[in-house]
């Protein structure tokens, strides 16, 4: 082991933890942003890219439930149900929009195939940037609780 390696080993947790404090934060404010109106907001533009998308994949959809979901970002019943979380539209269009194309490709491929993927791909060929997001920001939204 060279000097520098002993070096970097020492100081291992202290470049985590700073590392962790450089991850930018979303810094959403629970005293402006309403419940209600999110809802609202996330019923709208889903229903909007639903319609849109459905028709490019030639698929057909029942219905679009908004829900506080607090541990998943979309889900998709075999009955062609839709079912989103409202915080999604605290997050940018492009990753709302990436839940949505995500979402009505199940009704293609049920489950998380390589065709499911490549379908994915597709309809949006930067996807893993917006799964990256989730990824990283995704929890932070989740616990996100409004006051009002
Ligand atoms: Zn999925």
């Amino acid at each position: 082991m060279s000097d520098v390696d002993g070096v970097i080993e020492a100081h291992r947790d202290w470049i985590a933890h700073e590392r962790a404090k450089q991850r930018p934060r979303l810094r959403l404010d629970p005293r402006v942003v309403s419940e209600a109106d999110a809802r609202r907001a996330a019923r709208e533009l889903v229903t909007m890219l639903v319609e849109e998308e459905a028709e490019e994949l030639g698929v057909r959809w029942a219905r679009i439930e908004i829900r506080d979901q607090r541990t998943r970002w979309g889900s998709c019943s075999t009955r062609g149900n839709l079912s989103f979380n409202w915080r999604l539209v605290l997050a940018p269009f492009d990753v709302l929009d990436y839940v949505v194309v995500h979402e009505l490709c199940h009704l293609r491929e049920p489950n998380h195939s390589r065709r499911f993927w490549k379908l994915v791909e597709s309809r949006r060929p930067d996807w893993r940037v917006h799964r990256d997001w989730l990824h990283e920001h995704g929890p932070e939204l989740l616990a996100f609780r409004p006051a009002a």
